[in-house]
């Protein structure tokens, strides 16, 4: 079963693919099958397997040759693990469905954002509605609803802050509506933790990345949100535990 949820998470993670390269493009999800973004070429089955096309092909294309890029193997694997990891943790049960979900919003709101410095609303507002349902239907509607309103407020503060001492903007309005979905998903008190993860690994990032490039350079947050929010997520009550006097 482990094994099978595992192969069903990299299948998911491939259509996830899909979305992360085409929606910034404006190109249709579903219409044309997958191509080589070099060549043009359709796709067959066996070239689009999961991770284990990657490796047959030695990440080039059948056709003409061109460097697959590694990020569709890690999101495809990186999918697949969340999916087994989720198993292990809740089994099948309604928490199950709803990490599912909440990832299944996270990788492509982190890796578009990370390629466009955009998150999506097509993305964003959904993955909200989502995690309200999700906080309905496990009887923490308010804690949904608080955690929703606290990761919003926290994150527009901060924006307003930055725009008004740094005169350019740290955080766009997505970041906001990020906050918002995951605070829907975490509740309100593990806020405190997404935030501190996301700022942690966020201003770590920035030095590597900044350091020998112009100061202009800015750090996409939503990578660094979503770490945050899949920490706190497991993490859960043991973290309000641990760090509660
Ligand atoms: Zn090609």
């Amino acid at each position: 079963m482990a094994a099978f949820l595992f192969i069903l998470g990299t299948a998911f993670g491939s259509f996830l693919n899909v979305l992360i390269f085409r929606l910034p493009k404006g190109i249709s999800i579903v219409s044309p099958r997958s191509f080589c973004p070099s060549c043009g070429k359709n796709i067959p089955w066996y070239d689009n397997i999961p991770i284990l096309s990657y490796i047959l092909l030695r990440g080039k294309c059948r056709n003409c040759g061109a460097r697959i890029s590694i990020r569709y193997p890690v999101v495809e694997g990186l999918t697949g693990v969340l999916f087994l990891t989720g198993y292990l943790l809740y089994g099948f049960s309604l928490q199950y469905i709803e990490f599912l979900v909440l990832v299944l919003f996270l990788i492509p709101i982190s890796f578009i954002d990370l390629d466009t410095m955009l998150i999506p609303d097509v993305l964003s507002i959904p993955g909200l509605m989502f995690g309200l349902l999700f906080a309905l239907l496990r009887g923490r509607i308010m804690d949904g609803v608080s955690g929703a309103l606290a990761g919003a407020s926290i994150i527009a503060l901060l924006y307003f802050v930055g725009r008004l001492i740094y005169k350019k903007e740290a955080m766009g309005v997505g970041d906001i509506q990020l906050a918002a979905l995951i605070g829907a998903f975490t509740g309100w008190k593990s806020m405190f933790f997404v935030l501190f993860i996301a700022s942690f690994t966020g201003a770590v990032y920035g030095l590597i990345a900044v350091r020998g490039k112009k100061e202009e350079n800015i750090v996409p947050f939503a990578p660094f949100l979503s770490l945050g929010a899949v920490v706190a997520y497991i993490g859960g009550k043991h973290l309000l535990y641990f760090f509660s006097p």
